[in-house]
């Protein structure tokens, strides 16, 4: 199966995840940043960046609402992989006063109390995480969304006035898990429940066959709702294709 893979057309992607890698870390270390989510497209990241020796700065964002078998993966990876994985949380202070406010389980009451959540518990502590960097990497792809169609492996990040890469872009969902069982990567058991997305465990459920992908996240907004968290907004210029 392993032959088979490396075999076709994948090749030619890796090498060229690869070379972006390299291209981040010639371009912007000791400034690039990676923030890991590890999920299925983050761990393969995160396996490319410690075999080709990628000088980033690791990062993940604990909301304090994970799911066990996210601990599990970020537990696993750390012991499997000679990475320094920094790990960021909400300031006590920002959770304290929100939820005094309105409540443990505030993100069901309003499409502005969820976003509220996520930038008191992703948004603020991304931008302590990134703090000081110049650019950072994601393992977005580009069929993971609507709203991703028009992304490109490097663009200006608005939003955190960095440059953005995104290596994985043109991959396969079918490529990802072909890479993490041809490596034996480890990954979030939740994805062998049919969650393909998975953020915190009030705000991500399994999927049914045929539903999109994202249709697991914050799943009671209305349908036409972009599912987003607003740590992967739109950007407003492109630096085009590698
Ligand atoms: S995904 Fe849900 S629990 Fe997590 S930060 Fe966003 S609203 Fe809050």
């Amino acid at each position: 199966m392993v032959a088979a893979y490396w075999a076709g057309g994948v090749m030619e992607k890796l090498k060229k995840t690869v070379a972006l890698l390299q291209q981040l870390q010639a371009e912007y270390a000791p400034n690039a940043v990676f923030a890991c989510s590890f999920g299925a497209e983050d761990v393969v990241l995160l396996d490319l960046i410690v075999k080709h020796n990628i000088s980033v700065r690791v990062v993940t964002l604990d909301t304090g609402r994970l799911p066990e078998e996210t601990y599990a993966v970020i537990d696993a990876c750390s012991k499997k992989y000679d990475v320094l994985i920094n790990v960021y949380f909400p300031r006590p202070s920002d959770v304290e006063s929100m939820v005094k406010k309105d409540g443990v389980n505030l993100f069901y009451d309003s499409v502005e109390k969820r976003k509220l959540c996520c930038h008191v518990r992703k948004i603020i502590p991304l931008n302590r995480a990134l703090k000081g960097a110049k650019a950072w990497v994601t393992g977005l792809r580009r069929d993971q969304n609507v709203s991703r169609n028009e992304m490109k492996f490097i663009e200006d990040d608005a939003s955190f006035g960095i440059v953005k890469f995104n290596p994985l872009l043109e991959w396969s969902e079918k490529e990802i898990w072909d890479y993490i069982r041809a490596n034996d990567i480890p990954y979030n058991k939740l994805h062998d429940q049919f969650y393909p997305s998975i953020g915190c465990a009030p705000c991500t459920r399994a999927i049914s066959v045929g539903e999109d992908p994202r249709a697991g996240r914050w799943w009671w907004e209305q349908e036409d709702a972009v599912a987003e968290c607003g740590l992967h907004a739109s950007p407003i210029a492109k630096r085009g294709d590698k």
